[in-house]
């Protein structure tokens, strides 16, 4: 079994959706993973907002904008009368229950319920379809398998088990359809896997049922070399390994959410990212086996805060760093990219909401300077100690680029350099022509 999931635009409207169903009737078995219709999700946002803020009419406003919305998509979608009338059904049932909501008392519980709203009416929506079309489909609610502990990570093993037994309990079916995103948490209350969530659940999904493998489709074709919307002429990627993907969409391609490839890694699943409007181009695929002698790609990602200590007290002295790192660790802000010398330590974040109270606490280890707007530029690709030169190529590149940081060393798969934001896309334009013209 092959688990496709489409993204908001590739369900983004009936036409889109009536495609989607072409793709997934290849005549094999699979597991689709819808997210919402594109711009939905925002809405219910949107709308939560409101009613936290206990403004019941503008949350009503956009509510019925988005039920008119929809109105229109199922006008579009289906054919028949008879499917016409299902497709309004299931809309009117969903909305009611949102609008429901808006008289109970707000809180983040009836909150989680909204936002869960958009994958089950697409899913809905799609699943209908398919029924319209005579294939042989069933609906499995991604709240009966998918689930997080008490850390908020997804229980895999508690995924396992159920996505398997409902499997199990609904056989012979063609194309099964899921929600992405949504999920229960460990008190068995509505949750959801953070925004942009809907392809770690493809992925984990994928890696329970242990499946051929796991399709991303989106709307490019496929991990481009450099972000094609600063850069002219970039290319896909035809291959990539785990750890290569991995650290591209951590520091910034946005076509992978960054959580989706360790289920697949450590599961040995490929992945391929393919494109909706070019169904047939050949996209990128990731997987264990590890390219030799060439830099993959370059990826940067912004609004990154760069915090410098500075002490003599450094010198010589040995539990600097974790003093250091304890600061950090104790307001829970991940560090990115780390440089040091004897007498200073450099760090980035990327979250800020502590970042007052963390320049407080390192004032007492020494002069501390913060620089914020910076923008981590990655190079990845095989940066193994054997095949030298690649370096020197990154950094002549870069010769009219002043930088503020280097990391290097820490895998044998990335480079990073620090750079202010206004030299982002002149540092990304000289590392395209540096390595791959
Ligand atoms: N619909 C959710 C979002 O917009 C999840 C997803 O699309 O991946 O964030
Ligand atoms: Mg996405």
């Amino acid at each position: 079994m092959k688990v496709m999931k489409f993204g908001g635009t590739s369900v983004g409207s009936a036409q889109r959706m009536k495609n989607v169903a072409k793709l997934v009737c290849d005549g094999q078995t699979n597991l689709v993973v819808l997210s919402a219709m594109s711009g939905t999700t925002n809405s219910l946002v949107e709308i939560s907002n409101y009613l936290s803020l206990d403004n019941k009419d503008s949350a009503l406003e956009v509510i019925n904008k988005l039920y008119n919305k929809y109105v229109g998509h199922i006008e579009e979608l289906y054919s028949t009368p008879e499917y016409k009338e299902k497709g309004m059904a299931l809309i009117k049932e969903r909305f009611d229950y949102i609008r429901s909501i808006t008289r109970d008392v707000f809180t983040s519980f009836e909150e989680k319920i909204i936002l869960s709203q958009g994958e089950i009416i697409s899913t809905g929506m799609f699943h209908l379809y398919l029924l319209e079309q005579g294939i042989n489909a069933a609906l499995l609610p991604a709240l009966d398998f998918m689930r997080t502990d008490e850390n908020g990570e997804p229980d895999q093993q508690y995924i396992r088990e159920h996505i398997n037994s409902t499997l199990v309990q609904n056989p012979g079916y063609e194309i099964y359809v899921t929600q992405g995103f949504i999920c229960r948490n460990a008190f068995g209350d509505v949750d959801n896997l953070q925004r942009g969530g809907s392809d770690y659940t493809a992925s984990l999904l994928g890696a329970a049922i242990m499946a051929d493998e796991i399709q991303i489709w989106t709307d490019i074709d496929g991990m481009h070399n450099n972000d094609p919307r600063f850069v002219e002429n970039t290319k896909p990627v035809s291959d990539l390994s785990f750890d290569e993907a991995a650290e591209l969409a951590y520091f910034g391609a946005k076509i992978l959410h960054p959580t989706c490839v360790l289920p697949a890694k450590s599961n040995n699943i490929p992945v391929r990212l393919l494109n909706t409007m070019d169904p047939q181009a050949r996209g990128t695929n990731i997987s264990s086996v590890q390219y030799r002698d060439r830099i993959a790609a370059i990826a940067a990602k912004d609004n990154i805060t760069a915090i410098r200590i500075h002490s003599g007290r450094m010198l010589l002295a040995y539990g600097f760093l974790r003093k250091v790192f304890e600061i950090f660790e104790s307001y829970k802000t991940p560090i990115d990219m780390i440089s040091t010398s004897e007498v200073g330590v450099s760090v980035t974040i990327d979250n800020t909401s502590h970042l007052d109270a963390i320049v407080d606490d390192l004032k007492k280890y020494g002069m501390v300077e913060v620089d914020r707007n910076m923008v981590i530029i990655s190079i990845v690709g095989d940066l193994e100690p054997y095949s030298h030169g690649y370096a020197g190529k990154i950094f002549s590149s870069l010769t009219n680029v002043p930088i503020r940081m280097i990391s290097y060393g820490g895998s044998s798969h990335n480079v990073s350099i620090l750079v202010k934001a206004e030299d982002k896309v002149p540092a990304l334009k000289a590392l395209s022509a540096g390595l791959f013209e």
